[in-house]
């Protein structure tokens, strides 16, 4: 397919046949004069007063509790960059889409005229009383850090900036199966991070919190090494600094076991990946075109493991294994924010999932003859059928088990029937 067709194909697609990819549609009644004043005045004051009384009941009689925001300013939209608010509607869009078709999430989005962080923050805030969780998109780091560690803090509903932290779950349940195939330990294995951004960083956190040594890490950003010594890192940076006197990529990736691309394309060498450990991980995730080709580097070593952003290569890192189900899961027990340990629960429940048996739909919708754990298979496949029915119970159990659930679910039975509906 030509880049010309291919180009007109997703143009036509997005006008027709009514401009965008999501609509709202009413979910009651609305034939009759009796339903109109149900739905609107005089009928509608009830609810209010209710809510009135008690704010927690507009999850009872509003949407709000199945209502997720996708807040973008447009600052750093894809790979296409600082493309402003307007231009990443299509991407907002496409979010709420998939919130919609993979665990029934009505996704809105929202994309705001300023790169003020006081102002963002600002404005979140006043329109969050509508939803029932927060989704930051594409915003540029620095910025993306502080404005979401302030309304983690200052808002009682979930709030996650995906690139993130979507990211860092995704690979870390890719990394601890590789670990286990490649039969290493994550607290000895030497890690590179390509990389410093907001992925980069958050991915090593979360690798951290599931036992990778800090002093097993080196990250690189765009002039190298970050080390201990180079003058005025930032508070981000600074926390994943190394201590070896070393510069390049090339030095950095001699008997390294894990190699994560979060930086740009075509940066690693075949010579590089020879000097890696036995059994190299290599998640190559620079989105379209990973660090490396993932040819050149299947056909450099045997025995690597690899992963990249791409649908059109096994294991793909793609963010859409998590932020559906994680805000199902903290939705449906009403958790006040999305913490540590839920994100590690559905780390856990999506790794366990690559290791069952696969379904033979999953077969058939990839075409694939047989997905099996093993190189090509560590992470499960976005069209998993169980996806729905695991990864949001784990969320919802670490959400209650870690004390953020204002709504704790009692029918475990019950609650896995709802989701699979
Ligand atoms: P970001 O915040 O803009 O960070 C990009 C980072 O890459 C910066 O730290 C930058 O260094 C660094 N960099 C640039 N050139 C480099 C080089 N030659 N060597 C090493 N590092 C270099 O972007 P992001 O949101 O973290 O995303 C980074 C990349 O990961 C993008 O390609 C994105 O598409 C991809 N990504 C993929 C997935 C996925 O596969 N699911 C998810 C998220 C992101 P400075 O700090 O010096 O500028
Ligand atoms: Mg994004």
């Amino acid at each position: 397919m030509s880049k010309n067709i291919r180009r007109r194909e997703a143009l036509v697609y997005h006008a027709k046949p009514q401009p965008g990819k999501i609509k709202i549609v009413p979910t009651k009644r609305y034939s009759t004069q009796r339903d109109l004043a149900l739905a609107y005045s005089p009928g509608v004051a009830e609810p209010c007063l209710e809510i009135a009384k008690d704010k927690d009941n507009a999850y009872k009689y509003t949407t709000k509790g199945n209502l997720v925001a996708v807040i973008t300013n447009g600052t750093a939209v894809l790979g296409l960059g600082d493309i402003g608010p307007e231009a990443s509607k299509p991407v907002m869009e496409g979010k709420g889409l998939l919130f919609k078709i993979f665990s029934d999430i009505d996704g809105i989005d929202i994309e705001l005229d300023t790169k003020d962080i006081d102002t963002f923050v600002q404005t979140v805030k006043t329109i969050a009383p509508t939803f029932g969780g927060i989704n930051l998109e594409d915003i540029k780091a620095p910025e993306a850090f502080e404005i979401e560690r302030r309304l983690k803090e200052e808002l009682d509903i979930p709030v996650m900036h995906d690139d993130q932290h979507g990211t860092a779950i995704i690979s870390a349940a890719a990394l601890l199966n590789a670990l286990e195939l490649a039969e290493k330990e994550i607290e000895s294995v030497k890690i590179v991070i390509s990389g410093a951004g907001a992925a980069a960083v958050s991915c090593t956190r979360l690798y951290k919190a599931f036992g990778a040594s800090a002093s097993n890490i080196v990250m690189l950003d765009s002039k190298g090494v970050i080390r201990k010594d180079r003058p005025g890192l930032s508070k981000e940076k600074l926390e994943f600094a190394t201590d070896r006197k070393i510069d390049t990529l090339d030095e950095a990736m001699v008997d390294c076991d894990v190699f994560i691309g979060l930086s740009i394309a075509d940066i690693v060498s075949v010579e590089m990946l020879k000097s890696m450990a036995a059994n190299p991980i290599v998640f190559a995730m620079a989105n379209p075109d990973p660090e490396i080709d993932y040819q050149l580097a299947m056909d450099a070593r045997e025995d690597i493991i690899m992963a990249t952003g791409r649908s059109d290569h096994p294991n793909q890192v793609n963010n859409v294994l998590g932020f559906p189900f994680i805000f199902r899961g903290a939705l449906d027990v009403r958790a006040t924010k999305i913490n540590e340990e839920m994100k590690m629960a559905a780390v856990k429940s999506l790794a366990a999932l690559a290791k069952e048996a696969v379904p033979e739909q999953v077969n058939i919708a990839y075409g694939e003859t047989k997905l099996n754990f093993g190189r090509d298979y560590i992470i499960p496949k976005p069209f998993d059928p169980r996806l729905i029915a695991r990864v949001p119970p784990a969320v919802a159990k670490a959400a209650m088990e870690s004390g953020v659930a204002k709504a704790p679910i009692e029918d475990w039975m019950k609650y896995e029937e709802e989701l699979l509906q």
